[in-house]
């Protein structure tokens, strides 16, 4: 199988080319087409299993038809969220969005804490269609203003069990309430404690089930 047989568009082909990889890894094979397709997902996958991927590509290919090439920031809504526990965590996955999106005028950036916010919300304000961040400082941008989700068609929330772990669900809980209901939900994660499996049911809608 080849990540043409999973229905990736030609941008999306020649990231993954330019990248070196030659064939979809399990997670990405079961993902994708379902994650194209729309449908919320409650993925069980380690980290080094294709994970970041088998979320981002098919996640750029649903916002690709809404891409603008304006410098106006009104033209840039945040149209996807995705949340990883770790400051690390969000730059690897930033990192990846911006090598699969390099053929896609999408723009993303990074948000975590201990760091000024000043460069942060200078890049919010000039608009970008996807975020990367942890939650605290999220939550601290949308305080002050300089982030709107309302406009936001897609979550993912990377490593869930490791953010009930850090103390971080009434912090998704906060950010859930302020997003729109009609919008598709990823979540991954390592397991599934009854407690994940209750913020599963509050933040996903059918979902269907992978594991690798
Ligand atoms: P992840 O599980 O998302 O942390 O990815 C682990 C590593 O696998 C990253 O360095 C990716 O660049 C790499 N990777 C992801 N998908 C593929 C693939 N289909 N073929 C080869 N390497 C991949």
């Amino acid at each position: 199988m080849t990540f043409a047989d999973l229905g990736l568009m030609p941008e999306l082909l020649r990231a993954v080319e330019d990248a070196g990889y030659s064939e979809p890894t399990p997670i990405q094979r079961e993902a994708i087409p379902i994650v194209l397709s729309g449908q919320d997902v409650m993925g069980g996958a380690q980290t080094g299993t294709g994970k970041t991927a088998s979320f981002t590509l098919p996640l750029l290919q649903r916002l690709a038809p809404h891409a603008s090439t304006s410098t106006s920031p009104a033209r840039h809504p945040v149209r996807a969220l995705i949340l990883a526990p770790t400051r690390e965590l969000a730059m690897q996955v930033h990192e990846s969005v911006l090598t699969y999106s390099r053929h896609l005028p999408l723009r993303a950036t990074c948000i975590y804490g201990g760091v000024d916010m000043r460069a942060q919300t200078q890049v919010l304000r000039d608009g970008v269609e996807i975020v990367v961040a942890t939650p605290g400082r999220l939550l601290d941008h949308v305080q002050q203003r300089s982030i709107q989700l309302n406009q936001v068609k897609m979550l993912v929330l990377d490593e869930a069990d490791r953010m009930l772990d850090m103390g971080f669900i009434p912090d998704i809980r906060r950010i859930l309430s302020l997003l729109p209901n009609q919008r598709q939900s990823l979540l991954f994660s390592a397991t599934f404690s009854n407690e994940i499996k209750k913020l599963a049911d509050q933040m996903l809608n059918e979902p269907q089930l992978i594991e690798v």
